[in-house]
C-alpha cells in the first residue's frame, strides 16, 4: 500500500516516495519545508559572480559599492545584492558579516527584505554609518523566511 501524504502548502494529495508536491512544487518532507532552506527542484541559473547565503538554498548574493562601483574596499554604503533561484519568500532576515583584512568582525547586523521573488535580484543597502572599517569580505546568511 502506498502512503498519501497531504501537502502543507496546498493541501494537495500525494502518493508514493517523492520529494515534492505533484500539485504546487513545495517539498513534502517537513524536515525540508523550512522557508528559505528548502531546495528547489528546478532552481534558476545563478548570475556571475554570486556567492552563495549560508544556511539558505538556492539564495545567493554579491556585494558592491551602493553607488554602483566595484567590491567595497572602503568605508563608503554596502550594497548586497541578492539572487532568488528558488521558491518565492516573504519576510526573509538575513545577517550580513563584514571582516577586515586582518579578520576582525567590523560589521554585524540583521536586515529585513519584505519580499523575494524568484528570478529577481533584490538590492539591500547597508549604509556607512554601521561600517566602522574597510571591508575585506562580506558574509551573508539566512535567519528566517517564510513562503507567501
Ligand atoms: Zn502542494
Amino acid at each position: 500500500m502506498q502512503t498519501e501524504r497531504i501537502c502543507g502548502e496546498c493541501s494537495g494529495r500525494n502518493v508514493g516516495a517523492g520529494d515534492f508536491c505533484r500539485h504546487c512544487g513545495k517539498p513534502l518532507n517537513p524536515a525540508h519545508s523550512t522557508a528559505g532552506r528548502a531546495v528547489h527542484s528546478s532552481p534558476l541559473p545563478v548570475p556571475p559572480a554570486m556567492s552563495p547565503v549560508e544556511n539558505a538554498a538556492n539564495l545567493f548574493f554579491r556585494s558592491e559599492s551602493a553607488y554602483g562601483g566595484p567590491t567595497l574596499i572602503g568605508t563608503e554604503s554596502l550594497g548586497i545584492i541578492l539572487f532568488n533561484g528558488g521558491f518565492e519568500l516573504r519576510s526573509v532576515v538575513i545577517r550580513v558579516e563584514g571582516r577586515s583584512k586582518n579578520g576582525a568582525r567590523v560589521l554585524d547586523l540583521e536586515k529585513s527584505i519584505d519580499h523575494l521573488p524568484r528570478g529577481r535580484e533584490t538590492c539591500v543597502d547597508v549604509p556607512s554609518y554601521d561600517i566602522h572599517e574597510p571591508l575585506h569580505s562580506v558574509r551573508v546568511s539566512l535567519i528566517s523566511a517564510e513562503y507567501p
